[in-house]
């Protein structure tokens, strides 16, 4: 039986902060949420006959904000699915400061949630207004406490890198925080992209906001890295950091190219080698739910040749990098024969180290990922 993640969209939030390209909704009421779960619960179980030939080992609440909604609407998602499989592995919710209590932190271990991952961005409260981030650090800090009050172990945080105005100084700051507090077990730290049409966009074009140097964002990349493996996190892909055993499962599976059921409006699949996005539209995908319309967008049949490229590209985000023989294994071909002059080039461009087990980027690869991407593609 092979391995399935379940990935739930809930495109809520308070507000739009200034760099957020996601599919997210300001609009939050309590008979709008009713009928967007319901239909969740519906396209779950149209479902059900995937979910029966799979084993469902993640479930992955993101959003959006999910941690903005009732916590029995989760566990009512989590009870459909545990119709099919009971003993999930890892069960993610991510939750920001703002909308987090004690009370529903309890709700959602009752439910059966294993990991809070804990939106912070920054720890200078300047910066955060800067980007519209409605929580500050004393927030971040309470809504921190409770989760562990409540019995949460397992805390994954995300930092962003290179943000508005930013000195090295204030990102270090930021880093000793997450540093201080021990039962933050997982970090990410994506470095800032800027998405055209956004406020950010509009900020940083009108002057208002700067953004640091590329030598300032590459020290800082440096500094987090040195920090963090120094308090015992290993990066296990190229933006992601966890403390032995706490590497986040479902995200694994992405990198691992396994696959996953996307719910809810904008959410991605990748089931029997096709790829597809639910309409990113919440109205619409709640009206063509309920007419038996299909909700698939940009669906995409990959071939053996895309497979193996994007498996390529996928293993060489990993610490671990690409193993030869899994490849021969899965894809009956040998990466050195389809790949030779490639995987050279980039040897000698000391963008990639190669041993007899297999290949994976140098830290100068890490840096320059697209340039190795290009190779593969
Ligand atoms: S909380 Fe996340 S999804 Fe919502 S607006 Fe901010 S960045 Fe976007």
């Amino acid at each position: 039986m092979k391995d399935l993640g379940i990935y739930i969209h809930i495109p809520f939030c308070k507000s739009k902060c200034f760099y957020c390209d996601f599919y997210s909704k300001p609009e939050c009421t309590n008979s709008n949420i009713e009928e967007y779960i319901d239909t969740i619960c519906m396209e779950l179980l149209a479902n059900s006959e995937l979910l029966q030939e799979r084993n469902i080992t993640t479930v992955y609440f993101g959003g959006g904000t999910p941690s903005l909604i009732d916590a029995k609407y989760i566990a009512k998602i989590l009870d459909i699915i545990r119709l099919f499989n009971n003993s999930i592995e890892e069960i993610t919710i991510e939750a920001n400061p703002e909308s987090l209590n004690k009370e529903k932190l309890t709700a959602y271990l009752e439910a059966g949630v294993n990991r809070l991952s804990l939106g912070l961005q920054s720890a200078n409260n300047n910066t955060l207004k800067k980007i519209g981030r409605i929580a500050t650090k004393e927030m971040f800090e309470k809504a921190y406490m409770s989760a562990v009050e409540a019995g949460f172990s397992n805390i994954s945080t995300d930092v962003i890198i290179g943000l508005p105005n930013e000195t090295l100084e204030d990102f270090k700051n930021t880093v000793e925080y997450i540093l201080s507090l021990d039962k933050i077990k997982h970090i990410s730290a994506y470095s800032l992209e800027v998405h055209e049409g956004t406020k950010l966009d509009f900020l940083l074009n009108s002057g208002f906001l700067t953004l640091p140097d590329e030598n300032t964002e590459r020290e800082m990349k440096y500094m987090l890295d040195k920090m963090l493996e120094e308090k015992g996190f290993n990066r296990y892909e190229i933006s992601n950091y966890a403390k032995p055993k706490y590497e986040s499962k479902h995200n694994t599976a992405y990198w691992t190219q396994q696959e996953y059921l996307g719910l809810g409006a904008a959410a991605a699949s990748f089931i029997n080698s096709t790829r597809y996005t639910n309409i990113p539209d919440m109205d619409k995908y709640i009206q063509y739910m309920k007419q038996g319309i299909s909700v698939k967008q940009d669906i995409e049949e990959m071939d053996l040749l895309d497979t193996m490229k994007e498996y390529i590209i996928l293993r060489l985000r990993l610490k671990e990098g690409l193993n030869f023989n899994e490849f021969k294994l899965k894809f009956k071909k040998d990466v050195l024969d389809m790949y030779k002059e490639q995987i050279d080039k980039l040897v000698e461009e000391k963008l990639l180290e190669k041993d007899d087990v297999g290949i994976r980027l140098t830290y100068k690869g890490e840096d320059l990922a697209n340039i190795v991407w290009q190779e593969f593609i």
